[in-house]
């Protein structure tokens, strides 16, 4: 069993919010409920929890929005809450932040092993002092457990950021164009949607720092600090 957790339970339904809470709280976890996105932001930043259930449909701002925010500085996992399955479905196209997912209705005691099994997940992904894969600059890869640092602190890349980071790594002290990278992490072998690989050099440089990754005019992206 993982160990007890302050989780933040963020559903605008009340009757839900409190079943929820109630069952976790019967394992041991402590709880804080917030029914309101940009009140869940501010809650998360002032009691870190370690744990995140997230309704996808909140007043102020919604869980996408939510998830993002919150997974800013630091890794936390995130459940998140959908109405309808066809919702799920487009979140893990979208490849939000969130770990797992649970459709309404659920039973209380399925989603309290959803969280037990998130927490061991975490509790398993804690840093320990392996050597990270790559390095560059202040950044540090850990490829078989996808994990990121910059600074010393955790950061959350999405599956397709951290491939196409990953890959470049490996390709050190090579160049790769953009078509070789959409073949590698999108798997797309035309040679088409090269603003694919635009797009997320940005997002990864927003997180990462600019540095991260070096724009090669004429040929493609290379890994920082060769
Ligand atoms: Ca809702």
């Amino acid at each position: 069993m993982p160990d007890v957790a302050n989780i933040l339970v963020v559903e605008d339904e009340l009757a839900i919010a409190r079943a929820v809470a109630v069952r976790l709280e019967s394992v041991g976890h402590t709880v804080e409920i917030c029914h309101d996105g940009l009140e869940a932001v501010e809650v998360f930043a002032a009691t870190k929890p370690e744990l995140v259930i997230l309704d996808l449909l909140l007043p102020g701002i919604d869980g996408l929005e939510v998830c993002r925010r919150i997974q800013t500085d630091q890794r936390v996992p995130v459940l998140m809450l959908t109405a309808r399955d066809d919702e799920t479905d487009m979140l893990v196209g979208l490849a939000v932040g969130a770990d797992d997912y649970v459709t309404k209705p659920f039973s209380p005691r399925e989603l309290v092993a959803r969280v037990q099994a998130l927490l061991r997940r975490a509790a398993e992904s804690v840093p320990s002092d392996t050597e990270p894969d790559h390095r560059v600059g202040s950044v540090e890869i850990w490829r078989a457990s996808r994990r990121i640092r910059l600074h010393q602190s955790e950061v959350h890349l999405t599956p397709t950021e951290f491939d196409l980071l990953a890959q470049l790594a490996s390709a050190c002290p090579r160049v790769l164009t953009r078509e070789q990278l959409l073949v590698a992490v999108w798997g797309y072998r035309d040679g088409s949607g090269a603003r694919t690989v635009d797009s997320h050099v940005r997002a990864v440089r927003r997180k990462l720092g600019d540095d991260v990754i070096r724009t090669v005019h004429g040929i493609g992206y290379g890994l920082g600090d060769i």
